[in-house]
């Protein structure tokens, strides 16, 4: 769709719609100010309009304007410019910073500084455009929405004001044509129907299933963004849910779809689901979350049928945890690039999974002075989910954080606990492996004998 068909904007005026000033942050409403008086356009955009539509909070205002970004520049002396891909200014008020974009279109007469991929996935897209170029560019009709500070009404090239009343997704032009070019746009669907309470509009989501695979093609470093914005703002469980209804899980984690094929009981579903129902009440009540302790969950089951499939090497209890993480953490880097400061915490709460079977006092203690021993501790706690059996170590564990050094050591000597080997709670698990076929060996495999079948 160019802007060549569209009909004039619908234009919803201040007193037909809920949005007010003082829901704006006053940054934004500065910037909006100050490109008017300039002489150019300059309307908020994007998630802030939709979001403040529906009644919520924006986390950040977006501008759209005709200025290019030389002369947003020229006009606010805390500006910056930055991006390649798509270039922006950024208006810098002390923590808050106002994204300025000009108005770019979404189709190419020549003239841009455009680079289509030969699927059709957009590489670079910096060609200025018109305000209706700038709305059928963007992805919902949601989101192309602008508010104005001239005479404050909002204007809906699209039909998303139809679609924000009647709580729809819809993307906008062919839906598969915009699939196509950003394939990231099927998890900005179901992130943001989640997010929103909205329904996909049928054209939109029934392609999903099929056009899945394409998230392969997306950069690895944005689809880490992606999740974190999916998963650690406070709507991560209907996320995920969204995410396997819309057959998405196997693009995003795909050792962990597999493994959730076999979880016949739910059990490891319903952990994860616990995880991440966890995570979004705290982050409801302001608490930290952390991307490592996200990930170990997100990535539980996988790690999980990787040691069910190296059970069988005889390996060394310890030898072959560390191997199953590190193999589940390699396979998954080539979909989701999670940074090594994430990735390492998340080993560890992986690995000290198995220090928790042990009574030692000596080792117990160790175990308690660990850096990594309280998220540890509150991933045992969350595998009482799958593992009914664990309800005793998390018990002891518990009333070890409250005892003295003194009142540990005597409840360790009155109780002797039988020393488990490493791997008992972890390993026991029953991995139901067809017996006959042989599964797919990755080549960082070392040279150990396989021994299956
Ligand atoms: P939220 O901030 O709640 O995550 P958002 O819609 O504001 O949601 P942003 O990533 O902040 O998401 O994007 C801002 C706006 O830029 C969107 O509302 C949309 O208009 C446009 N946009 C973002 N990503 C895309 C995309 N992949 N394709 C087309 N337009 C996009
Ligand atoms: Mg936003």
């Amino acid at each position: 769709m160019t802007h060549a068909d569209l009909p004039a904007p619908r234009i919803v005026s201040r007193d037909a719609h809920n949005i007010s000033r003082k829901q704006i942050s006053q940054n934004a409403l500065r910037v909006l100010y100050k490109l008017n008086e300039a002489g150019f356009d300059a309307y908020l955009v994007g998630g802030a309009v939709r979001d403040l539509l529906v009644g919520g909070h924006p986390k950040d205002f977006d501008v759209a304007t005709s200025a290019t970004p030389e002369q947003v520049k020229a006009l606010f002396r805390n500006c910056r410019l930055i991006g390649r891909r798509f270039r922006l200014a950024h208006v810098i008020y002390g923590p808050e910073i106002i994204e300025v974009a000009t108005f770019r279109a979404n189709t190419d007469d020549g003239t841009g500084d455009r680079e289509l991929h030969e699927g059709g996935r957009l590489l670079r897209d910096n060609v200025y455009g018109t305000i209706e170029d700038d709305a059928v560019r963007r992805d919902f009709t949601v989101n192309a929405l602008y508010y104005g500070v001239r005479d404050f009404a909002v204007l809906d090239y699209v039909g998303g004001w139809e679609d924000v009343q009647h709580r729809t997704l819809r993307l906008i032009g062919d839906p598969e044509q915009r699939y196509r070019e950003d394939p990231v746009r099927m998890l900005r669907a179901v992130r943001l129907a989640a997010k929103l309470g909205f329904a996909i509009d049928p054209a939109s989501a029934e392609l999903i299933p099929r056009l899945a695979p394409l998230i392969a093609e997306a950069p690895p470093a944005r689809l880490f963004d992606e999740m974190l914005k999916m998963f650690l703002a406070g709507h991560g469980e209907t996320s995920f849910d969204a995410l396997a209804q819309h057959g998405l899980l196997a693009a995003v984690f795909p050792e962990t779809a597999a493994a959730l094929v076999d979880d016949h009981d739910g059990r490891q579903r319903a952990m994860l689901r616990k995880a991440l129902a966890n995570t979004d009440e705290r982050v409801r009540s302001g608490k930290t979350v952390t991307p490592a302790f996200l990930f170990a969950a997100l990535l539980w089951p996988a790690f999980r049928r990787e040691l069910g499939l190296l059970a069988e090497k005889g390996l060394d209890p310890m030898a072959m945890q560390q191997r199953a993480a590190d193999r589940v953490t390699l396979h998954q880097a080539h979909r989701i690039a999670m940074p090594r400061r994430f990735s390492i915490p998340m080993q560890e709460i992986w690995l000290l999974q198995a220090r928790f079977d042990i009574r030692q006092r000596k080792r117990v203690f160790r175990l308690l002075a660990h850096p990594r021993f309280r998220a540890a501790y509150d991933f045992l706690a969350l595998r009482v989910t799958e593992q009914p059996e664990l309800a005793e170590p998390v018990a002891f564990w518990t009333e070890a954080q409250t005892l003295s050094h003194d009142g540990l050591a005597e409840r360790l000597a009155a109780a002797p606990h039988p020393v488990a080997p490493a791997d008992e709670t972890i390993a026991a698990a029953p991995r139901k492996r067809p017996r006959r076929r042989r599964r797919h060996t990755s080549a960082s495999d070392s040279g150990t004998p396989d021994t299956a079948p």
